[in-house]
């Protein structure tokens, strides 16, 4: 069967204009290109048959006039764009038969992409799939960010340590984007406020003796799968406001002038490298306000060239801020309306708390952001009062609900202590407080927003997360989609759902192989991959046993390694003993200021080190970190895992992609009941995934208490108490038997009064230690285990993004889909 879009595809045209552009940019035949020329050329012409679509959806945009979505996010982790872009031009076949005629692989020259890093971790890929998600339903929606000149750093490992290196993404230009410096807007730091009585009374808020930086937007097209839809994603760069006239200076100028191109150089330098972690620097600040007032003031420029009333705005317009560090747009759109537009504080505020909702993607106390009324108020002097302004009426409203409750000031003041609360603002300003899978929700109305819960219930709601099946499965692994496609069709693709006719495979013995075998032919690819990459040699008949995410102590990586370490002492003790190979797949950046984290990377490479060269265990363990973790590289890893490894701490979690991407690839689940686990393995059934673990609750209990004595478990059982020796006697580490001693003392500190195990790693190790012994079971039942991944494929449907999506619009935004006219 031909697709319908695969025609309207013109491959000779394609074909052409490849040439073309190499011809033409670099001066070169195809046999002389580089292979990242021909990326090159490859992807403007791909560019060429993106932009007609993209030109008639705005265009469309623009008659029909509908409501439309900005998804204000600091981070955007989108990988690469031109595999993506072909499949859902649905052109993959024609492109990849155009470059073979042209004597070209299609993933090699994939593979000269460098990856749009615009983020950590995955709340920057839940916005990326987001917006691929919105743009193959036909919402329409606009992806609002930075043009950070250096994403995610490139992680090197040397020496087993982790290093640094600055992602120049950008260097050889990038294909895609559209630099747009005709709807730039000029974005103001600093300086005061005055305010001037004008001839009606009215008192008008002027910012005075501020700098400014031109905010330029560069656009890139979302393609939508197959339905001619093309949104847009907005990336904002910052450009001095003036160039020097060195001439025409006095001394004061010249200061000011040096300051500002300075502000313009640093604000869009670099994504700071957090995940899940706050760390309170001004430039951050900077950059927010820097990338919400661009965002905002064209939201509002967009609006009022089509209609008259901006009381109306929030009939056309919806602000969805990705956690809280979009949430100045808040007061930014208070200071438009009020400002610009001359709206009274009561129209105003009407307008604003009907077009801000916000997700909360965490409830860790040292993710929350709280900045110094001080800072706050230097660099955003009138988006301050403003906020002051929000904060006293809102203040008034809890003392009229609580009279005398001081507590409740105390708990719920978006000004409190010297300190500016932005979820606090986010929640009060906003009309939808939304949580990112089930578990999480509860407790944000159970514990951390207990308070904003029990006064406005109805603000909030659960919208679990999900991912692109067009990315993590169409794309990232083509055997099984092909596969999948072949046995109930390719509906899946738009309606993940379709995925549960593939239950009645689970059994048939034909398909389980056929399974089997493609999930053997993805762990080659990345065998070969690891190869090139880390020079390890791994089987890819034994267990590949995964996990990558970011490197947080939350995520446990350490109960992992440490448990790799006691079956090692098993082995090396008891060499005949029963034990399935098994290979241990690490991947995570840590945050560069890090230490455990940092160090832990470490401990992982030491172990594998020590293991992977003792010739004793005849190769029955293999540990490998695979270096800069990245979505190019995830789609392989994915694709490749037998089992997922997803170990958060109970309750820590709010809900987790990455499960998500192993389920629809045939992993196994070996997780606690935390985040979106839940919901995976409510979906397959306990006995197709491999559950172990303290409970939220029981964690929860025990924090409430002052934590739990580790020393009980040190004392009592002796595997533990053999690893944790081994981190300080020099096993891992002989020339510095201290180096792995904090991670020692962060489990077991005895010294001090500070907390012990504060993530329930040795409370939680013997558990883990049995569902591991369970998962090596399972694996030796070939028939079972084909059986439960297959099951798990079958029973992701939920987990797409397109449902999330879904929730958001008929719960949040409601919006309307756009449907394009039919071409002549
Ligand atoms: C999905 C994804 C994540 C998020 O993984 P979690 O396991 O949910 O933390 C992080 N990084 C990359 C590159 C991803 O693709």
């Amino acid at each position: 069967m031909i697709k319908k879009a695969a025609l309207s595809f013109d491959k000779d045209l394609f074909k052409r204009s490849v040439v073309y552009n190499v011809k033409t940019l670099y001066r070169k035949s195809m046999e002389e290109a580089t292979p990242q020329q021909i990326f090159q050329a490859v992807s403007y012409a791909i560019k060429d048959a993106i932009v007609d679509k993209w030109m008639t959806t705005q265009e469309e945009y623009e008659k029909q006039d509908p409501k439309m979505v900005y998804y204000l996010s600091m981070e955007f982790l989108m990988g690469r764009a031109l595999g993506n872009n072909i499949i859902n031009l649905q052109a993959h076949e024609p492109v990849k038969e155009a470059l073979e005629e042209l004597g070209v692989d299609i993933n090699a020259i994939e593979d000269q992409e460098p990856d749009a890093a615009l983020g950590n971790g995955g709340l920057g890929r839940l916005a990326a799939c987001f917006l691929d998600s919105l743009a193959t339903l036909g919402y329409p929606a606009y992806g609002c960010g930075i043009r950070y000149r250096y994403g995610m750093f490139k992680q090197q490992i040397r020496d087993g340590y982790q290093i640094e290196v600055p992602d120049n993404w950008l260097e050889n230009g990038n294909p895609f984007e559209l630099r747009r410096p005709e709807y730039a807007k000029e974005v103001k730091f600093g300086g005061y406020v005055n305010v001037y009585v004008d001839e009606n009374g009215r008192s008008n808020f002027k910012q005075e003796g501020y700098q400014s930086v031109n905010a330029i937007p560069y656009d890139l097209p979302i393609v939508g799968y197959g339905n001619g839809i093309v949104n847009t994603l907005r990336i904002w760069d910052a450009q001095p406001v003036e160039c020097f006239r060195l001439e025409s200076f006095d001394k004061g100028d010249y200061q000011k002038a040096v300051e500002q191109e300075n502000l313009a150089k640093n604000i869009v330098e670099v994504l700071y490298p957090n995940d899940n972690h706050y760390a309170g620097k001004e430039l951050r600040l900077k950059q927010q306000y820097f990338f919400i007032s661009a965002s905002v003031q064209a939201a509002v420029a967009k609006y009022m060239r089509k209609h008259e009333d901006i009381r109306r705005f929030h009939e056309k317009v919806t602000f969805q801020l990705n956690d809280t560090h979009p949430t100045v747009a808040i007061a930014e759109l208070m200071r438009i309306l009020m400002d610009e537009y001359y709206l009274t504080w009561d129209e105003a505020w009407a307008v604003t708390t009907k077009t801000c909702a916000y997700t909360n993607h965490t409830i860790m106390s040292e993710a929350l952001e709280k900045w110094p009324i001080e800072l706050f108020s230097r660099l955003l002097p009138r988006v301050y009062q403003i906020v002051e302004e929000i904060n006293r009426r809102f203040v008034k409203q809890i003392e009229q609900i609580y009279p005398g409750n001081h507590e409740k000031i105390r708990k719920m003041a978006i000004i409190y202590d010297g300190q500016v609360k932005m979820a606090h603002l986010a929640i009060a300003s906003g009309y939808s407080v939304n949580g990112v899978a089930r578990l999480h929700t509860e407790i944000l109305k159970k514990q951390e927003l207990r308070d904003f819960y029990e006064m406005m219930p109805n603000k909030f709601s659960n919208k679990t997360n999900g991912i692109t099946q067009r990315r993590f499965l169409l794309h990232g692994n083509p055997l099984l989609a092909d596969w999948i496609t072949f046995h109930i069709g390719s509906d899946w693709i738009t309606d993940l759902t379709r995925l549960t006719k593939l239950k009645v495979y689970a059994d048939d013995e034909k398909a389980q192989q056929e399974f089997m075998n493609i999930k053997y032919k993805n762990k080659i690819r990345l065998a070969e991959y690891i190869l090139e990459h880390n020079g390890i040699e791994v089987d890819p008949r034994s267990i590949f046993d995964v996990q990558v995410k970011r490197l947080h102590e939350y995520k446990r990586q350490l109960l992992n390694i440490l448990h790799i370490m006691h079956l090692y002492n098993q082995l090396k003790e008891h060499p005949e003993m029963p034990f399935y190979p098994r290979t241990f797949i690490f991947g995570a950046k840590a945050a560069a200021g890090y230490r455990n984290a940092k160090l832990t990377i470490k401990l992982i490479n030491a172990v594998g080190e020590a293991i992977n060269n003792d010739a004793s265990i005849c190769g029955k363990i293999k540990v490998v970190f695979i270096e800069d973790y990245k979505v190019s590289n995830a789609e392989i890893i994915f694709a490749a895992s037998d089992v997922s490894e997803q170990i958060s701490t109970a309750s820590k979690e709010a809900s987790g992609t990455g499960n998500m991407k192993f389920m629809l690839n045939g992993a196994i689940t070996l997780g606690t009941m935390d985040g979106a686990n839940v919901e995976i393995v409510e979906e397959v059934g306990e006995e197709n995934a491999v559950i172990f673990g303290l409970s939220s609750d029981e964690v929860i209990r025990y924090e409430n208490f002052g934590g739990y004595d580790p020393m009980e478990i040190f004392n009592n059982n002796s595997d533990v108490r053999k690893v944790l020796m081994q981190l300080i006697n020099g096993t891992y580490s002989k020339n510095d038997p201290d180096l792995f001693r904090p991670l020692y003392n962060s489990l077991l500190n005895t010294l001090s009064t500070s907390k012990a195990d504060t993530y329930f790693i040795l409370k939680d190790f013997e558990s883990y230690a049995e569902a591991q012994k369970k998962v090596e079971a399972a694996y030796r039942d070939e028939k079972g285990w084909a059986r439960s991944a297959i099951l798990n494929v079958a029973c992701s449907g939920k987990f797409s993004s397109d449902r999330t999506i879904e929730e958001y619009v008929k719960d949040i935004w409601h919006l309307d889909k756009v449907v394009l006219p039919l071409k002549k």
